[in-house]
């Protein structure tokens, strides 16, 4: 992913090579040039404008480092606004004072939370957590399966007291907002120190879907929220990301199926049009296929 914004961008900044010292006209036709890239890569229209302007405003008025030829110190202005859109710092996981710390999973049907919640769980354990993976999602057909083959791959155990839906023509049955509470009180009782919820997600955003998720959030008062969504939906990322935002307030984004090579944009605007961090990536259906999400690397990865 990312391939063709990032050769975009490289040859923007060519044409500045060589160049002793950038007029207004340069800065403005590198501008253009940056903004068209970043609108074919599918990055969200206020998010670009934003950047634009930030860049053309650091570019002629910054007092611009000697060490630094004119090309350099657009691609350090350039890389210091990526990182900007993608969340600025690192953000880590925050962990509950008291245990068990819960974190919840929520994002639409096929956006990859039940695999995430096995790499997730396999990284935790990996550290010296001891999680338990609860199986909230009642509504995706064999999604609690799903989640108990995950959970053995990695090792982990899995609380599903109720089988949830079996093929597409069955309808949801089973309290998920009973099944998170009652796998906190198992972590507590046998002392996980996290939780992890998997959520149902439906095709496309709708109340019933909002609302389950929001009661989930509020019974077992979670700790973190992550927004699970596929980089590969292109322009619906933001107002899907838009819509989880205002529905269930996450704390915070997992891009998955980086390993794509859909144009991605639009996933990297998630965090600036939300204002929460993205905090994991995915790229690929393995367990070892997840990473903590740095922007600064990622924004290096992208200008590289
Ligand atoms: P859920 O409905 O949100 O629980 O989504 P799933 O976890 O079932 O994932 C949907 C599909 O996407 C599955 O076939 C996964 O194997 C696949 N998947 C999940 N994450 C990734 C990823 O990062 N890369 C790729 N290529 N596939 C993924």
């Amino acid at each position: 992913m990312f391939n063709s914004l990032s050769d975009r961008l490289t040859a923007t900044f060519k044409n500045l090579r060589g160049k002793g010292r950038l007029s207004e006209a340069d800065i403005d036709g590198t501008a253009r040039e940056i903004r068209r890239a970043l609108l074919d890569a599918d990055v969200a229209v206020p998010v670009v404008r934003q950047f634009i302007a930030a860049v053309k405003e650091r570019a002629l008025g910054e007092d611009l480092s000697k060490a630094l030829n004119p090309a350099q110190q657009v691609v350090k202005i350039v890389n210091e606004e990526l990182v900007n859109i993608l969340g600025g710092k690192t953000r880590n996981l925050e962990f509950a004072k008291t245990p068990p710390t819960v974190i919840m999973l929520a994002g639409l049907q096929g956006a990859g939370k039940t695999t995430l919640a096995g790499k997730l769980s396999k990284w935790l354990k990996d550290q010296g957590h001891t999680p338990l993976l609860v199986a909230c999602d009642l509504q995706r057909p064999n999604a609690v399966t799903q989640l108990q083959v995950n959970g053995q791959r990695a090792g982990v155990p899995v609380f599903a007291p109720h089988p949830g839906v079996q093929s597409e023509h069955e309808e949801a049955t089973g309290d998920p907002v009973k099944v998170a509470l009652d796998g906190v009180a198992e972590a507590k009782q046998k002392l996980h120190d996290v939780v992890i919820i998997d959520t149902a997600g439906r095709l496309g955003v709708d109340e019933v879907l909002m609302t389950q998720a929001r009661d989930i959030r509020n019974a077992v008062q979670a700790d973190e929220v992550l927004f699970v969504i596929d980089a590969m939906i292109g322009q619906d990322a933001v107002t899907t990301a838009q819509a989880f935002n205002e529905g269930v307030n996450f704390t915070g984004v997992v891009l998955t199926k980086l390993d794509g090579d859909a144009r991605g944009g639009a996933a990297l605007s998630v965090a600036s049009v939300t204002g929460k961090p993205v905090m994991f990536s995915s790229t690929g259906e393995g367990l070892k296929d997840f990473e903590v999400f740095h922007p600064d690397r990622m924004a290096s990865r992208i200008l590289d």
